[in-house]
């Protein structure tokens, strides 16, 4: 039984048919719609390019039971508690994903995690709507350009200092701020209160608002699961293999787990596509008894401001930045010693892909030639053994 009918869930459910898993499976997901993809929602879909992004999939063929519109409450050994009744399980993948953080008293705001969120806030894109987004995180930069685009007036209001900053270096933020200049930023700006009207500022200023949205970050949804260990964020903790430890036959993939990593020495949260579409090839392989290990190096993308920002591996407590400028089209790679351990790009995704290979193969870099823009990312590795040039 797989809960949770996202990316990660139906993923889930596809990799265990095409290893062979031929027993009764069940799918069983809160939303009344079968899976679709999330990143349109705020990109093709939320300009009105796409009309949805349902995900295709052979029900029939794939032979499962579908339970959509249900909501898993609880959960016992060999019984999944919903507001629906009872279900049993012989092995249970949890896929519940992620939702939307709200800011107190602010729930007739907007936020956008599901296509219903984001129909409700296409409609409201009108040329001269005044949105007002809190939070100039992936998401209010995304909804933001999407906002611009549909002729609306846009305020981001942001606590910290530069956009992206909970969870990029300041510079790299600083970087981009000329990216931001069709909106009026705000920030260092807090929110007091969020009126249905208007977004009250700490200091006293008011923004007029017809619409706000509310992009300050998700948790986990794993409130219903509280006799798992989980995360200070809420992410269940796996094993390697995706297992929950003392949990025989549950598993945990996609936005709602943690796994341990041994490249990264540490518990690793990553609330990205890439993740979900293929760690649950990890879970069906173990399901069917065997002993995969999920220990990628991590990777995700976002479109703004007409431009694709690539990342890929892992820069917590990397010891150095290497820039690589080429005008409107830069990277940045992180380091610790000569090992590359970490690369953002913008427009620039031939140099992401190298990288993320050479981080793969756990490779060293020289430095100074991968500041180079005219040098290859891959002609940048060093074999074990030689030296680095000084630069
Ligand atoms: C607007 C938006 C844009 C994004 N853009 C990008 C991008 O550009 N690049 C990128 O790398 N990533 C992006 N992401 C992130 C990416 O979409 C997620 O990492 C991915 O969707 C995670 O898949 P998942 O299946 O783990 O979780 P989810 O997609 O959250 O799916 C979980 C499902 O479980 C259901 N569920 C929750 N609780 C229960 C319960 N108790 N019982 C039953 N069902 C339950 C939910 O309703 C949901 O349908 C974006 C996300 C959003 C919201």
């Amino acid at each position: 039984m797989v809960v949770g009918a996202g990316l990660a869930g139906l993923q889930t459910v596809l990799a265990l048919r095409a290893a062979g898993y031929a027993e009764n499976l069940t799918l069983v997901g809160a939303e009344a719609r079968p899976p679709y993809d999330r990143p349109p929602l705020s990109k093709a879909v939320l300009v009105g390019a796409e009309p949805d992004s349902t995900l295709e999939a052979d029900w029939t063929g794939l032979d499962v039971n579908t339970h959509w519109g249900r909501r898993a409450t609880g959960l016992r050994p060999g019984v999944l508690e919903t507001d629906q009744g009872d279900l049993h399980w012989d092995r249970l993948v949890l896929a519940t994903g992620g939702e939307p953080l709200r800011l107190p008293g602010a729930d007739h705001a907007l936020v956008l995690r599901t296509h219903e969120d984001c129909m409700a806030l296409r409609e409201r894109l009108r040329p001269g709507a005044r949105l007002v987004v809190v939070g100039a995180g992936w998401i209010g930069a995304e909804v933001a350009t999407a906002a611009v685009a549909a002729g609306a007036t846009v305020t981001v209001v942001e606590a910290l200092a530069q956009p992206l900053a909970a969870v990029l270096p300041a510079e790299i933020g600083t970087r981009m701020l000329p990216w931001w200049d069709g909106v009026d930023l705000r920030l260092g700006a807090r929110v007091d209160r969020v009126e249905v009207d208007a977004v009250h500022l700490v200091g006293g200023e008011v923004v007029a608002a017809d619409v706000v949205l509310v992009g300050v970050g998700t948790r986990p949804a794993t409130g219903w699961l509280a006799g798992l260990t989980r995360t200070a964020r809420g992410a269940v903790e796996v094993d390697p293999g995706l297992r929950v430890p003392g949990r025989p036959g549950v598993f945990a993939v996609g936005d709602c787990a943690a796994w341990e990593s041994a490249r990264y020495g540490t518990r690793m949260h990553v609330e990205h596509w890439d993740n979900a579409l293929h760690a649950p090839g990890v879970v069906a392989t173990n399901v069917l008894g065997g002993d995969a290990v999920w220990d990628p190096v991590p990777y995700f993308w976002s479109e703004q401001w007409g431009r694709m920002v690539q990342y890929a591996g892992h820069h917590v407590g990397a010891q150095g930045m290497v820039w690589r400028e080429d005008g409107d089209r830069w990277a940045v790679f992180w380091l610790t010693g000569d090992r590359l351990v970490a690369a953002l790009t913008v427009d620039r995704p031939r140099d992401l892909v190298q990288a993320r290979k050479l981080m793969v193969s756990g490779g060293r870099v020289d430095a100074a030639r991968l500041a180079d823009p005219t040098v290859a990312v891959k002609a940048t590795a060093v074999a074990d053994g030689d030296a680095v040039a000084a630069g």
